[in-house]
């Protein structure tokens, strides 16, 4: 069909310009000299431009209304519906914000974001909170234009996760938060847990090796990605057979670095995994912000913290670090990567306290969308709700309200996926142990691949042909419950701490 093809060439030069992009952002994170930072924003900023422009050109609407217009949409494969779809969404979107308005946003969130850096080394919320204000204002213009049902938020939470609600939200918050409180005091009440072994020092040459361990081990491809360092790690697609990893690797603990790398392993399994049919086509990536934070969570916790993947995994890392860990056992080191403390920084959170960091910014962000919060009370409000939740309030705003970058960058409504990516990550791997009887045994064996083609078939290959709530529905046979990570935590950390 020539609409179609007319279509998919219009899409490849987009992806072909996404590409180059993501290339020179993960140089720029790497390994640009730091006299290339202008001339680099420069090229970045003309050829994301170009890209956008051709996403919201005449051309493309055109393309989409005839092939969404009944005539047309009837002989349409199912990929090729799911195509028209998809890009249909990501070109409404695009074109509900006046250009004017999201150039006023771009230039903001870029200079809070420097401001925010600021304030954060100085414990100065005051003078990050006009930033702030101003981020709001505009963000809640953008609700306008996108529209939205119920909640303004939902409009925002959109960008995120596709398909889903505040309300949606609100009641998965319900049933979770006064069962991880009560989880944490039980706990709490226990004497802690001995850990002191994993400080030390380690060397950089040795935690490489074991990072590259790591990853071969869960079936990263290195024919097709390559590992490599950063300050603040992420993984990035260049394209079908280019999925990069990069780590930081910190002299004086290994396990940050560690779980890290295998953190940002999961996340490049599941674009490895992206079937090659969707190459060039905007659906060659994640489903949502939250599928893709399952897939790099299961392979952190779920498989990378148990004790079978440790049973496998802990002889190597002994090896690598002989001084510090020979005369620990494996019970031990279990037992102190699985650690839960209240904390007050989400990124160094455990598996138990984390999801109320999520639930603690969610309802602080939806609050100032909703003009029910005004940015003054901010820091009151965060420290009220870390002593709710947690029994502790930071003893700064570094620590507090200024820790995450999320909100200086614009970024609001991006906090629920990393929930939902721990809740997802439980469900799936809830489902592949019933289809895969002899799992357990095969993580202790150092075997996963036999996982990874599950994960592969189910959710991986799909890219975004699926919303995530189908997606879910496909792979699970259910809706997302929270009720699996319940079950989960409750039961890994009562054994954990024998209660
Ligand atoms: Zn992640």
């Amino acid at each position: 069909m020539e609409v179609v093809k007319r279509l998919k060439a219009l899409l490849k030069e987009i992806s072909v310009i996404n590409s180059s992009v993501s290339l020179m952002h993960w140089d720029q994170r790497t390994y640009m000299p730091s006299k290339g930072a202008e001339t680099r924003a420069e090229a970045l900023g003309y050829l994301s431009a170009l890209s956008f422009r051709k996403l919201i050109s005449p051309e493309m609407g055109e393309l989409l209304e005839t092939l969404s217009s009944k005539n047309d949409s009837t002989s349409l494969s199912d990929l090729e519906a799911a195509l028209v779809r998809v890009v249909k969404h990501d070109y409404e979107k695009a074109k509900a914000i006046p250009p004017e308005l999201y150039q006023k946003f771009v230039i903001t969130s870029s200079k809070s974001q420097t401001a925010w850096e600021k304030a954060k080394k100085e414990n100065n919320f005051a003078s990050f909170s006009p930033y702030l204000e101003e981020i709001l204002k505009l963000l809640r213009e953008m609700v306008e234009f996108y529209g939205y049902e119920e909640d303004p938020y939902d409009a925002l939470l959109d960008n995120y996760e596709p398909g889903m609600t505040t309300s949606k939200l609100e009641h998965i918050v319900s049933e979770l938060k006064p069962k991880l409180i009560s989880l944490i005091e039980n706990l709490s009440a226990h004497a802690p847990i001995d850990d002191s072994f994993l400080k030390g020092k380690f060397s950089k040459h040795a935690q490489k090796k074991l990072s590259m361990k790591a990853l071969k081990c869960i079936g990263y491809d290195f024919n097709a990605g390559r590992l490599d360092e950063t300050i603040h790690p992420f993984t990035i697609t260049i394209g079908t057979g280019d999925v990069r990893v990069t780590t930081e690797y910190k002299l004086s603990e290994f396990i940050a670095s560690l779980y890290g790398t295998i953190h940002e392993g999961g996340h490049a399994l599941y674009e490895q995994g992206i079937s090659p049919e969707l190459k060039w086509t905007l659906l060659d990536s994640g489903a949502s912000m939250g599928i893709h934070e399952s897939q790099s969570r299961m392979m952190e916790n779920i498989i990378g913290r148990s004790y079978e993947f440790l049973s496998f995994f802990y002889p190597k890392i002994q090896r690598a670090f002989p001084k510090t860990l020979k005369d620990v056992p494996l019970e031990s080191f279990y037992r102190a990567v699985n650690k839960v403390k209240p904390s007050y920084v989400r990124i160094e959170a455990d598996e138990v306290t984390y999801n109320l960091h999520i639930m603690l910014r969610f309802e602080l962000e939806k609050a100032l969308i909703n003009r029910e919060l005004e940015v003054k009370d901010l820091p009151d409000a965060w420290n009220a709700k870390m002593n709710e939740y947690f029994g502790i309030v930071p003893p700064s705003d570094s620590l507090g309200v200024l820790q995450d970058v999320h909100w200086a960058g614009g970024m609001i409504g991006y906090f629920p996926s990393y929930m939902l990516g721990n809740l997802y990550a439980v469900q799936f791997f809830n489902s592949a142990l019933q289809e895969i009887p002899e799992l357990k045994k095969e993580i202790a064996a150092g075997k996963l691949s036999t996982l990874r083609e599950w994960l592969k078939e189910k959710i991986h290959k799909h890219g975004r042909i699926y919303k995530p709530e189908e997606l879910c529905k496909r792979a699970t046979g259910e809706e997302l419950s929270p009720r699996y990570f319940i079950d989960y935590v409750e039961d890994k950390f009562r054994r954990i701490y024998g209660l």
